[in-house]
């Protein structure tokens, strides 16, 4: 072949592989983005760094699991998304450094606090630069007292439009998955690690996320779930303070700040993957035994 050509062929060939890593990047499948020079992930938030998890992650993975709980860890499906780099298959799932505590559990917890008083210490929040591209603060919804919170990463347009988090496309799809966990909507209570929009429904940054995550532990902390379920990998990776990408410690228990903690994906994913509905349905699954709920009838 021509080398001019080839090199053509080359480059076209180069284009599409950084499509997919990108692609897979928005998915939040880690291994992809793990293995990508720094220059191809400039949104993801792969690396939340915090002066306590510096030396997690040290580790070869930075996950904390803190105190498991072994029967529903030994029910965990088995994973449904393969890394495509053996090494990072080899890899352990998760590493336990059981001695480092994770940033949210060394937060203090505020007494008497309430969810009253951590919107109105929000106020008119201009804490992080998020609050330029902003309509309205999308504080979080549901009963202040659920077994059951589920985190999403921030805002979208019509959250931030509403106000109201969760309530496009892909929060239509959650009101389903939780109907079908034979619950309302207004049973549990949803809310965001950020709590303003990221311009272009980007993911939040780490300094944003740094920011605005404190509000969300005060709302965990004065809910008290049983089970917070992460949506997606910017929420987990938060909570879990970890690098990791999701599809390493999806359908996993953990425990967080009196909770069990569990992560599936977002379902802006579900709506881009439809098969990987049934991924989240094992995981939901789980969330329903702790909570001792049976599936609604047809
Ligand atoms: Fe404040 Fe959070 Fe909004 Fe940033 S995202 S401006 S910290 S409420």
């Amino acid at each position: 072949m021509d080398p001019a050509k080839r090199a053509s062929v080359g480059t076209r060939v180069e284009e599409q592989v950084k499509d997919w890593l990108r692609y897979g990047e928005e998915l939040g499948l880690g291994p992809y983005y793990r293995d990508r020079a720094p220059s191809h992930q400039p949104s993801e938030p792969a690396s939340i760094e915090t002066a306590e998890s510096a030396p997690a992650k040290m580790a070869p993975a930075a996950v904390v699991r803190r105190a498991p709980v072994a029967a529903l860890s030994a029910a965990s499906a088995p994973k449904s998304a393969p890394s495509p780099n053996p090494a990072a298959a080899a890899a352990p799932a998760i590493v336990a450094p059981a001695s480092l505590p994770s940033l949210f559990e060394s937060i203090d917890r505020i007494v008497d606090d309430t969810l009253a008083r951590i919107r109105e210490d929000i106020g008119d929040c201009t804490r992080c630069k998020l609050h330029k591209g902003r309509t309205n603060i999308v504080f979080g919804v549901g009963n202040p007292k659920a077994e059951l919170l589920f985190v999403g990463e921030g805002p979208g347009h019509d959250e931030d439009i509403k106000g109201e988090p969760f309530v496009g496309r892909a929060g239509k799809l959650l009101t389903q998955m939780i109907e079908a966990m034979n619950l309302r909507r207004e049973d549990v209570y949803i809310a965001n690690v950020v709590k303003c929009r990221p311009p272009e429904n980007r993911l939040p940054e780490k300094d944003e996320i740094t920011t605005c995550s404190p509000f969300l532990m005060r709302q965990i902390d004065v809910i008290k779930p049983k089970v917070v379920c992460c949506l997606g990998s910017c929420a987990a990776q938060t909570l879990l303070q970890t690098t990791q990408g999701i599809s390493r410690f999806r359908g996993e228990w953990f425990d967080f700040r009196g909770a069990k903690l569990i992560a599936t994906y977002h379902p802006a994913y579900l709506l881009r993957n439809p098969p990987a509905k049934s991924e989240v349905w094992k995981d939901l699954q789980k969330v329903m035994a702790v909570l001792g709920l049976q599936p609604r009838k047809r």
